[in-house]
């Protein structure tokens, strides 16, 4: 009696040992049914728990292995083995009655644990009735089972966890891999439009120098005789007026210098007005040569020109001597063979007290015609 106590009791050592190792709900059912068929020497175990809501009935025999099968009556069922009431063996499809039919089953060794009802152990059926020893032995090993199943739903939820924050993270590894993306892709395309844009002001920069360029150009134009060069009669008046004004405001000496061609009027009749015109250019550059480059001069009509200058008397006679000097000293080369001798004539006039810009330049005009008179070449001043 002793012994078999022993035996019993390191039997059910074994088992409760073995339970719980894998935490596999499919696992531990296999392990807990071949252990109760194999060391408890039942021929058949039908193990039954409520999983997601649904009552299961797992059926295993060494042959068959496990099966599980959805049973729809399961709270009927639960609520008779409640009341004490016989256990209904017709429960669905593959039919528990049908199992029960079945020849090569020992429908004395068939036990039905409920394990996991939220109210926990029920009670064993047995269709040939279990004596109160299986009874004590079966409640500790389904005990037991319970928290295995228990262990096994956390354990899932654990993996499914884990797998959830795996794929979480893969999830934000992508999206990190993405924003890089993007940020490498924005960064190529600042670069691109920062070049551009680099472009875009060389150009305007090219450009607005053209501009300024082309507005200096103009402004030449548009203050330039352009046959000689020299400024045109509007643009030498107003500079000159306004160093006129200078010399007034600062007490300053100032003259002016006109200058007339003499018998022009016959060159264009003997050469032509081309040839004429040659001469004019020809003599511009003539006129300006004899000039310091601040000083002022301009043409003021067809062959007349005029002069002003920031100096007394004496020095604008000089200036114009030396004029007079470099146009009658050198006869003008037109055309190949065709050397013209030409003289101008001078009137000067130097600033005096009360003098008015426009009387200046009268006075000089005056002079001009009295050195023409008396037989040109000549400066009156
Ligand atoms: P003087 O001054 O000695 O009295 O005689 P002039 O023949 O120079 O006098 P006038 O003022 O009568 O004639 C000036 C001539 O200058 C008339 C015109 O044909 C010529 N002339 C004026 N402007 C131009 C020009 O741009 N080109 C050419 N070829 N001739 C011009
Ligand atoms: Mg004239
Ligand atoms: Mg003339």
């Amino acid at each position: 009696m002793a012994d078999n106590y022993l035996a019993e009791l390191s039997v059910m050592f074994e088992i409760a040992l073995k339970m719980g190792e894998t935490l596999a709900l499919e696992r531990e059912y296999n392990n807990f049914s071949e252990l109760l068929i194999h060391r408890m020497g039942y021929d058949y175990v039908a193990l039954w728990l409520k999983e997601d809501g649904l009552y299961r009935l797992k059926f295993a025999n060494p042959i068959t292995r496990a099966e599980r099968v959805v049973v729809d009556e399961g709270e009927e069922i639960v609520q008779r083995l409640k009341e004490g009431l016989p256990f209904k063996a017709d429960f669905g499809e593959p039919g528990f009655a049908d199992i029960l039919q079945e020849k090569d089953i020992d429908r004395g060794s068939l036990a039905v644990f409920p394990l996991t009802d939220p109210e926990g152990f029920l009670k064993f059926y047995s269709s040939s009735g279990l004596r109160d020893k299986d009874v004590r032995q079966l409640e500790t090993l389904v005990k037991k089972f319970q928290f295995v199943i228990r262990g096994c739903a956390y354990y899932e939820r654990a993996l499914q966890e884990i797998a959830l924050r795996k794929a979480a993270e893969d999830s934000l590894r992508k999206a990190n891999l993405e924003m890089e993306k993007v940020l490498e892709e924005n960064k190529a395309m600042l670069k691109k439009i920062s070049s551009l844009n680099k472009e875009l002001e060389d150009k305007v920069r090219e450009r607005t120098r053209e501009l300024e360029e082309t507005v200096v150009k103009l402004r030449e134009i548009a203050i330039r005789d352009g046959m000689t060069g020299l400024y045109n009669r509007q643009h030498v008046l107003l500079l000159g007026e306004q160093a006129f004004r200078d010399s007034v405001k600062l007490d300053r000496v100032f003259s002016v210098i006109m200058i007339d061609v003499d018998k022009f009027k016959r060159v264009n009749d003997t050469y032509g007005h081309l040839i004429g015109d040659q001469f004019l250019e020809i003599l511009g550059k003539r006129l300006a040569n004899s000039l310091k480059h601040t000083d002022l001069i301009g043409r003021y009509g067809g062959e007349e020109f005029i002069v002003f200058l920031n100096c007394g008397k004496a020095r604008a006679l000089e200036i114009a001597a030396r004029i007079k000097q470099n146009v009658a000293g050198n006869k003008f080369n037109v055309k190949t063979g065709v050397y013209l001798p030409i003289t101008v004539s001078l009137g000067v006039a130097t600033r005096r007290p009360g003098d008015t810009f426009v009387g200046m330049i009268k006075r000089a005009d005056e002079r001009l015609y009295v050195a023409k008179r008396t037989g040109g070449n000549r400066i009156v001043g």
